[in-house]
């Protein structure tokens, strides 16, 4: 199965054009969309989920026109959205049953086996009875997942998931959505590197509403092999290396600055050989040597 996006087009009323002419291919397991703040992954993610229209372009899923049958995608589709509400006095398995009832999946004993198996896979069974405003963040999350998965869908789409989330909760999160990619696509959108770094099998980076690069996250890192490097510097000649050569980015590492150049040849005396990761192809695809690409 395949989630296939052609020429898709979106301008918002006050004169925004969220998305411009964006084609995709997604195949089964975790896909990452990965762009910086206002690219347009919601305006994506909602016009995949059938929740907004486009103005122009096609959204197929397997044998399923998304924009003529939106109906169809709705029962195979499972979304966790960016803020995804919950009731604060209710508990798991009430609300799960509600919402399981609410897709259409019945009130029968097999809906109760669902849920109960849904709140064991997202690691809640101990907080089944415990009311959802008193949940954390990241089990929170976790309940969003087990809503999303309610009816056993083909396409699961998590918008920004792990905002927010400490670094033990967001692992756990991570786990879990990759165990789900196995079968199904998932799409996991996101402004941290690392979240697709760490889980995804393929990936694509957008901004402006546009697709800037598509690729495995760890080709896309070979392909830059040996033309990062890196430096330690004072802060104050930043403006004047940034003049000078491609820096893709600045870190902190121990309260000293390091810089990541992009370059084919060794960019010149004091600048060493980085190990790309995808932070150097993230920052390189935006805003350093494909610069060009915007217009
Ligand atoms: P992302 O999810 O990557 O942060 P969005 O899809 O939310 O990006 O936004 C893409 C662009 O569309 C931004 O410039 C944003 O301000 C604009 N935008 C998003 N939603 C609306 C809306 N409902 N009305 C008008 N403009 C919008």
């Amino acid at each position: 199965m395949e989630l296939t996006l052609k020429n898709i087009t979106k301008t918002y009323p006050g004169g925004v054009t969220a998305l411009k002419n964006l084609s995709l291919t997604i195949p089964t397991g975790m896909f990452g969309l990965l762009g910086p703040n206002g690219a347009g992954k919601s305006t994506l993610m909602r016009s995949i989920a059938s929740l907004q229209e486009i103005d122009t372009g096609s959204i197929t899923l397997g044998d399923i026109d998304v924009i003529r049958e939106p109906d169809s995608l709705r029962r195979v589709l499972g979304y966790l959205p960016q803020d995804f509400g919950l009731y604060p006095n209710v508990d798991a398995v009430t609300m799960l049953s509600h919402i399981a009832a609410l897709k259409g999946l019945g009130s029968s004993g097999g809906q109760k086996t669902m849920v109960e198996a849904l709140l064991q896979r997202t690691n809640l069974w101990q907080h089944r009875k415990k009311k959802l405003g008193g949940y954390s963040g990241g089990m929170r999350q976790r309940f969003g997942i087990a809503q999303a998965l309610l009816g056993k869908p083909k396409l699961i789409i998590v918008d920004e998931p792990t905002a927010g989330l400490d670094p033990e909760e967001r692992n756990r999160f991570l786990n879990l959505l990759s165990e789900i990619g196995e079968n199904v696509i998932v799409i996991l959108s996101t402004h941290i590197v690392d979240d697709v770094s760490e889980v995804c099998g393929r990936m694509a980076i957008i901004d402006q509403g546009r697709v800037m690069a598509e690729n495995e996250p760890r080709k896309a890192i070979e392909a830059i092999r040996g033309k990062t490097w890196r430096m330690e510097i004072d802060r104050a000649d930043l403006p004047q290396l940034q003049r000078e050569h491609v820096v893709i980015s600045t870190r902190l590492a121990g309260g000293r600055t390091i810089i990541h150049v992009y370059n084919e040849e060794h960019p010149g005396p004091r600048f060493e050989a980085a190990e790309p990761d995808l932070q150097d192809v993230y920052f390189t695809t935006l805003g350093g040597t494909l610069q060009e690409a915007y217009e």
